[in-house]
């Protein structure tokens, strides 16, 4: 069972909870995620995503789905099916609400025209540079365009013409016009429309002039009847300039007795930063466009897509969602915080099942040839409802290489020539002998019957040993005990698997820092991938995408891409352990 996802007070909350004390917006809560389709999304997005949603469920509230898609030239509809997916994926429904800002494009071209008429837009016929050279900067104020005193008529006809297509690309902007020498930059008569004739993923070629984000997504909210606008804190210095838009649009209205539009309210908070990966969008593209990484749904990608491919829950993104909580401040989440809470998550619900990753055959000498049992093996500890199920044992089995050695340390407890170990829901063993690739045997003969690439002269291929045919379960009835206990599978009926294991895809905590060089941070061992794994049974029977433990070496999950190369595959997912942590306490 779960514990309950609870959700702590933050500003946020308790900044709704005023508004509901105090009736501020007749007790409605609306909120809406909305992202740009222009990329997929990432775990970043997913914590939008929970606070939104989150918040909306929390006070019977709504939270719309809104494509942001005023920029035709990076947005398609690839993107646009993917984000659908993954926002549904992580547990929230939008109901009848999927919207997008481009069927808004008329309604904000007529709050545009009643700028304009007010008085508080012009058409510039400046070019970007001169734009950008006439806005001064932070020490120096603007200079005002000659075409900022153009007259209301004059003004109204070019944005007309602007938006039948009689202008080029580029040749004119509307602006708003605000103050030149604003002390933020954003209210130096932002531009408000630019020509581009380019066909919409939705309005076709409707559209030869498109709204700027600025412009846009506060009336984007406004037409929506959002109440509270939630963004990340790089829009903090943008609010004034949305709150000007309605002001000014409500201003024009008062004089001419037209009701005001909706003013939703909007609060920033801090965007979830993780160390050894990059979230943005641009860098992402870059990462899959030049093939560094295998697509969006690459599992070490912070993408949703990759996430769930990898095996993350949903319910544990929305958890670690829950721990990160909501704060003003811009802060970098340990990427070992996002694992283990994946871990813990799985530790409660995931199957376990044995799968042996580099396999190292055992001949029970004392186990008849041919002869099959069924043992009972226990699905889940943390998990009684999970039951058991049936796994076959045999006189030859594969255990993990790792688990023998020659002349093992003190330490080693595993196999080694002598020694007494347990077999998993098995039975004790002994090993008596091994045999090396050459054909010399320390123990008795050998088959030399190993599949898979050449192996190295020397190599051990084999162990060989005897069971005590009374400890079947695991237990001798002498209650004698064995310091360790190993996970295997019966080699004749082993399924063959690829295991691909995952490591950081950077290898410095921020990657984002090297800018242009981010390449070279890339971690060459991100992926390692193992074949000629062997598996029991059960596990060719699993769905892609199906979370398990491969008892003693993590929590994996069946890739997708099994069922349509028809042979298993398999993603590690996370470790049992935290094994960066203890690599970092061995080195201070
Ligand atoms: P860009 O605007 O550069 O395309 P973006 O990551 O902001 O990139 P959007 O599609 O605009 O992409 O994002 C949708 C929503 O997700 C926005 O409200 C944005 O504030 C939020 N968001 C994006 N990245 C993060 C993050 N790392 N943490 C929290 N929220 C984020
Ligand atoms: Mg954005």
């Amino acid at each position: 069972m779960s514990p309950p996802e609870t959700t702590p007070r933050d500003f946020i909350r308790e900044m709704i909870d005023n508004d509901m004390r105090t009736n501020t917006w007749g007790g409605r809560v609306h909120t809406r995620f909305p992202p740009e389709p222009n990329g997929y999304l990432h775990i970043g997005h997913a914590k939008s995503i929970c606070l939104n949603f989150g918040i909306a469920g929390e006070y019977g509230g709504l939270c719309n789905l809104r494509f942001d898609d005023t920029n035709p030239v990076k947005e398609e509809q690839e993107y646009i099916d993917a984000i659908i997916e993954d926002v549904r994926w992580l547990g929230f429904d939008w109901e009848d609400r999927l919207f997008f800002s481009s069927d808004y494009f008329e309604q904000m071209y007529q709050y545009a025209v009643e700028l304009v008429a007010s008085g508080h837009a012009y058409v510039d016929d400046l070019t970007t540079e001169q734009i950008r050279e006439y806005r001064g900067d932070i020490t120096t104020p603007g200079r005002p365009s000659p075409c900022r005193d153009r007259s209301v008529e004059e003004n109204l006809d070019l944005l007309t013409r602007m938006r039948n297509g009689e202008f080029p690309d580029g040749s004119r902007v509307l602006r708003a016009r605000i103050d030149m020498a604003h002390p933020n930059m954003n209210m130096r008569d932002p531009i408000m429309y630019r020509i581009l004739h380019a066909t919409h993923p939705h309005t076709g070629d409707a559209w030869c002039i498109y709204p700027m984000y600025d412009w846009a997504h506060g009336l984007e909210d406004s037409i929506e009847g959002i109440t509270h606008s939630l963004c990340t804190l790089e829009f903090e210095n943008h609010r004034p300039l949305y709150d000007w838009f309605i002001d000014a649009i409500n201003a024009g209205r008062r004089e001419r007795g037209i009701p005001p539009i909706h003013h939703p309210r909007q609060t920033e908070f801090a965007r979830l930063n993780l160390t050894y990966t990059v979230m943005s969008k641009r860098m992402l593209l870059e990462l899959v466009k030049e093939g560094l990484v295998n697509g969006w749904d690459d599992p070490r990608l912070p993408t949703i897509c990759g996430m769930r491919r990898r095996g993350y829950p949903p319910g544990a993104i929305r958890e670690f969602m829950t721990r990160v909580g909501i704060a003003k401040v811009n802060s970098t989440i340990a990427f070992e915080l996002l694992e283990s809470v994946i871990r813990d998550s799985l530790n409660r619900t995931a199957p376990r099942y044995m799968g042996v990753l580099n396999p190292l055959k055992v001949v029970i000498e004392n186990y008849p040839a041919g002869e099959t049992e069924y043992l009972d093996a226990v699905n889940n500890p943390e998990d009684a409802a999970a039951g058991t199920r049936k796994v076959p044992f045999s006189r030859e089995l594969y255990i993990e290489r790792d688990d023998f050695m020659v002349d093992p340390p003190k330490k080693f407890f595993r196999l080694t020539q002598g020694r007494e170990v347990r077999f998993r829901y098995g039975y004790l063993f002994t090993c008596t002998g091994f045999v090396r690739s050459d054909g010399h045997s320390d123990g008795p003969g050998v088959d030399g019957n190993v599949t898979g690439p050449p192996i190295p002269k020397g190599e051990i291929i084999e162990l060989r040993g005897t069971i005590d045919p009374a400890s079947r379960g695991g237990d001798a009835p002498d209650g004698r005990k064995v310091k360790s206990t190993l996970h295997w599978v019966s080699a004749p009926h082993a399924l063959d698997a690829e295991v691909r294991l995952f490591d950081r895809l950077f290898t410095v905590e921020n990657p984002a820092a090297a800018r242009g060089s981010f390449r070279e941070t890339i971690n060459p061992d991100s992926l390692k991938i193992l074949r000629g794994c062997r598996v029991e049974p059960f596990v060719g029977l699993l769905e892609p995408l199906t979370r398990f433990q491969f008892e003693r070496q993590g929590y994996f999950c069946i890739d997708p891409d099994s069922e349509r190369e028809n042979r298993i595959i398999i993603n590690r997912t996370v470790g049992l352990r935290d094994s960066w942590a203890r690599v970092r306490d061995r080195d201070v």
